[in-house]
């Protein structure tokens, strides 16, 4: 990736490739804006490696398609029904981050007003009229910014929290074992997700299985919690989980650990941002992770298009904006997990047991009607969620 001849002013600047940095780097080449205007992209980390894999559910597969490693049909959920229920009309789809990385780029490099700086960012200031940028041995200023990541010597940056949701903060915390096993062990069609069959030990935690084949799969065990889940933790769960499932003998093939932040603090109030601001907050720092089940990977994208059809149209650039209700629906589920997370399963078991999966899916993803999440709320814990309501009008 050339930096030599690089022109020290740039229409757009995306600080970070990883998810968003890429969504959006792909949004702008798939509106045309990249055909006679430059991009140039920093990242730190030169993103060889698959540091992670994203799961998300829709009706279709999201281009790039050829990154889909794996799709489900079918979920099981053995407290909830003894057979596995489909998911019809969604796929639950399965991505790992190296092939996301390597094919984004590649689409990327084929376009020549594309420029990478592979370097940590330093240093950013915004002016009126551009923004300066900084790395260690390259410097340039840029029309537009989107920031994924803050610079790691400046504190000039100042909207990346907004301090929403009564400070708010739980970790989704993970350890994941991708094993191969000696026979026939997983269910190849059916995953299975939010399996709170293993000790809760007074916390919120449960297993996903994610089968690739009858002798591989992946098989986490995550933890919604103030306290990050430590591999330790998880060993003892994973080999009971192992034993119990009579999964038979096993080898571990790779070990996935991670940890997502779950907060209303990145939450944007505001639908549109201001009309000459040339600092866009992308991905993570942009409330794009949905607070009360961690996924982003799929809103991040549509972020991506959203923002790069305003461009493309010359109108006002949207924020992550979501409406009240399903902030504070998000905001309710936190403050319980946070006071009683041992009351967690009875929560999540209720809701998939009493719920068709697709409305769940669908309220997850914030398209359900009011009505529909009366229908949701109705057969939860009502007192509980009412106590937590209550709680946050008096505090
Ligand atoms: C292990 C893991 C698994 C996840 N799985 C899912 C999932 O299954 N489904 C889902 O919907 N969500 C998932 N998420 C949540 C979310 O989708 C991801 O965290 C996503 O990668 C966040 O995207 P981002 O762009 O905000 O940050 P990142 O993808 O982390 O990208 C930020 C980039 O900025 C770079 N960077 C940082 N500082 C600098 C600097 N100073 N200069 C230059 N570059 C810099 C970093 O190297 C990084 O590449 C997962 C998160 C983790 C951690």
């Amino acid at each position: 990736m050339g930096t030599a001849n690089q022109p020290l002013l740039y229409r757009f600047t995306i600080i970070g490739a990883g998810a968003s940095g890429l969504w959006l780097a792909h949004a702008l080449l798939e509106h045309g804006l990249l055909e006679n205007q430059t991009l140039c992209i920093v990242e730190a980390d030169r993103k060889k490696e698959n540091d992670r894999t994203w799961c998300y559910w829709a009706q279709k597969p999201i281009e790039p398609a050829e990154a889909i490693s794996k799709q489900w049909a079918r979920v099981h959920q053995h407290h909830a029904s003894p057979e596995p229920k489909s998911l019809a009309p969604y796929h639950y789809y399965h991505i790992r981050s190296a092939d996301f990385y390597s094919i984004v780029k590649d689409r990327l490099k084929a376009c020549k007003n594309v420029s990478w700086i592979e370097e940590e960012l330093l240093e950013y200031h915004e002016q009126e009229s551009h923004v300066c940028l900084a790395t260690y041995t390259h410097q340039w200023t840029s029309q537009q910014v989107f920031l994924s990541a803050l610079p790691a010597l400046s504190a000039n940056i100042a909207p990346a929290r907004n301090n929403n949701g009564h400070g708010l903060f739980l970790w989704q915390s993970f350890v994941g074992w991708r094993v191969k096993t000696a026979t026939n062990a997983f269910e190849e069609d059916n995953m299975s997700m939010m399996d709170f069959s293993i000790a809760q030990n007074n916390q919120t935690q449960f297993m996903y299985e994610l089968p690739f084949s009858k002798t591989e799969a992946l098989v986490e065990m995550t933890r919604f919690g103030k306290e990050k889940l430590t591999v330790a933790e998880a060993e003892v769960e994973l080999k009971k989980y192992f034993l119990d499932k009579g999964k038979g003998a096993y080898t571990i093939e790779e070990v996935e650990t991670g940890a997502i932040p779950m907060t209303p603090q990145f939450d944007s109030r505001q639908r549109y941002l201001h009309p000459h601001t040339r600092t866009v907050l992308i991905g993570t720092l942009a409330g794009a992770i949905k607070p009360s089940t961690g996924f982003g990977f799929k809103r991040m994208n549509e972020y991506a298009t959203a923002l790069a059809s305003a461009i493309k149209n010359n109108t006002a650039l949207p924020t992550m904006y979501r409406p009240f209700r399903f902030r504070l629906y998000d905001e309710l589920l936190l403050s319980i997990l946070t006071e009683t997370p041992q009351r967690g399963k009875e929560i999540f078991e209720q809701l998939f047991r009493r719920q068709p999966i697709q409305r769940i899916l669908k309220f997850l993803d914030e398209k359900t009607s009011f009505y529909e999440e009366l229908l949701i709320f109705i057969r939860l814990p009502i007192r509980l969620f009412l106590k937590s309501l209550l709680s946050r009008i008096f505090t």
